[in-house]
């Protein structure tokens, strides 16, 4: 399945059998399905059960090959591919001929998941069209819109300055507002100049069977196809109930109308009379058997269930009021920790501010006393992830560190995903692996410098500064002072005062 795209007739088979089997029906026996198989395939979330559809399965598997030829071209198998069908080219532009194999025909039918959902990862940028290739970082096409006011084949290089920063002035002379927006988010690397391509569907950019799939499964789901008409958020509580995994299905069930009430069998021919066999008063629809028959009054009213839940919350709202007051004494709420002597501690924050664009920076340094040696905060109109901005927080904060002398210094950050990647030494193959390594290429010639995890409550210093840079119009620094917004975090870490 993961070499070979299998033939209609098999997966169909293989349909057949899933649903037969969850539908309940013997080899001698009919039963009725009451959902396509293809209502099974959507997600929880959307309704479905989450069942595999094997189509995409097969294609998201193939394109996972296609990935390993594009990242690890130097495999027995990627040299042998390469000689034999693609040997001047690569496998994303190799067009797919007639007298090609078997293999390699199912592997161009995988590699069509990988030409949606990756795009370029810009370095110096020399190597990718800027209006036939997908490389900016607006889903779903990647392309730019734009009309060509350029060269048709000129390269994203041309829009960069000579130092490698983007040309602004040219980018907005010559894009519509959101591509320019969307080009000048794409951080620029002062260490990695070498363009390469990266999975978009994943915080660091490497290909995973799972979200290829969900790619995929939407790929081949025209929107509204599916029929389920209750939203994500109606599915999300169901599934959350804290009820046995039968009652679910049934509720499941019921949603869809798939219970083999009189007015459903009637529809589908198994009885003539759809009233109910209890009130004989209405048509029993689902709505009627759970809710609606007179009849059911009494039993609700008797159910020993009914009165089970109410025993259940109750018990379960006295238990939940004593844990969180015998275990509210027992919180350790984090605190900064000062440096030790003769060391100094940075710390840094970013915060984004999705509706502006902008991203506000705060750094504040201080020594062993706690005392304030500077501060700043600092606004950039980008729209860039989180992770993205923090990572930026914490390469200029290094770059003011070395420039400035700052030795041995301790760099701290809030976030977390941010301080692993720069420790662990692994460059993730997204926009932000180009920052990483800018990062790891300072503290290399840095060794009195490191980057440690701290909590946000122990960061609220820094993390008030930049709340603060999201409201100025440009840079402020200070020195030996800090602006009062950030008065009672700074005060409150003083070790004197703790
Ligand atoms: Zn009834």
């Amino acid at each position: 399945m993961s070499l070979f795209r299998l033939p209609k007739g098999l997966i169909a088979d293989l349909h057949r059998l899933s649903a037969r089997f969850w539908w309940g029906t013997g080899t001698d026996k009919r039963n009725l399905h009451w959902g396509s198989w293809r209502k099974l395939c959507c997600s929880k979330n959307g309704g479905g059960l989450g069942f595999r559809d094997l189509t995409i399965f097969n294609k998201v598997l193939l394109a996972k090959q296609v990935w390993r030829l594009i990242h690890q071209p130097n495999t027995l198998a990627g040299k042998v591919l390469k000689q034999r069908y693609f040997p001047d080219s690569s496998v994303m532009e190799v067009s797919c001929g007639n007298s090609s194999s078997f293999l390699w025909k199912s592997l161009m039918w995988g590699r069509e998941i990988i030409e949606v959902g990756a795009r370029w990862r810009i370095g110096s940028g020399s190597s990718v069209r800027i209006y036939k290739d997908r490389w900016i970082p607006k889903p779903s096409s990647f392309m730019v819109v734009s009309p060509a006011s350029l060269d048709p084949n000129a390269t994203v290089d041309t829009l960069k300055t000579q130092s490698g920063a983007w040309n602004e002035r040219l980018i907005r002379d010559n894009f519509v507002l959101d591509d320019a927006k969307a080009i000048l988010s794409i951080p620029c690397s002062s260490s990695i100049a070498t363009d390469s391509i990266f999975w978009s569907y994943e915080k660091f950019g490497s290909y995973t069977v799972k979200s290829g799939y969900h790619l995929g499964y939407s790929m081949l789901s025209s929107p509204g196809s599916s029929g389920l008409s209750l939203s994500e958020s109606w599915w999300k509580s169901l599934w959350r109930i804290q009820v046995p995994a039968k009652v679910k299905l049934f509720l499941w069930r019921a949603s869809h109308n798939w219970i083999p009430t009189n007015s459903n069998l009637a529809k589908r021919g198994v009885l003539m009379d759809s009233l109910c066999l209890i009130c004989r008063r209405r048509s029993e629809s689902t709505m009627h058997s759970l809710w609606c028959c007179p009849a059911l009054k009494a039993i609700r009213a008797g159910c020993p269930f009914m009165r089970g839940i109410k025993f259940l919350r109750d018990f379960r709202n006295a238990n939940s009021g004593g844990n969180s007051s015998a275990g509210g004494s027992n919180i350790v709420v984090p605190s900064w920790r000062p440096p030790d002597c003769g060391t100094l501690k940075i710390n840094r924050d970013a915060a984004v501010d999705s509706m502006t664009g902008k991203i506000g920076i705060g750094v504040i340094i201080r020594d062993s006393r706690g005392e304030v040696l500077a501060s700043s905060a600092q606004t950039i109109s980008a729209s860039l992830s989180a992770s993205t901005a923090e990572a930026l927080a914490v390469f200029s904060c290094l770059i003011f560190a070395r420039d400035s002398g700052l030795s041995p210094v301790i760099i701290e950050s809030d976030a977390q995903v941010v301080v692993n990647l720069i420790n662990s030494g692994n460059i993730p193959l997204s926009d932000i692996g180009l920052i990483i390594h800018d990062i790891n290429q300072v503290l290399r010639n840095f060794p009195s410098c490191r980057v440690s995890f701290v909590s946000r409550l122990a960061n609220m210093a820094a993390h008030s500064l930049a709340k603060y840079g999201l409201l100025i119009a440009s840079d402020l620094f200070w020195l030996e002072e800090f602006p009062s917004c950030v008065a009672p975090a700074v005060m409150g870490d003083r070790p004197s005062l703790l």
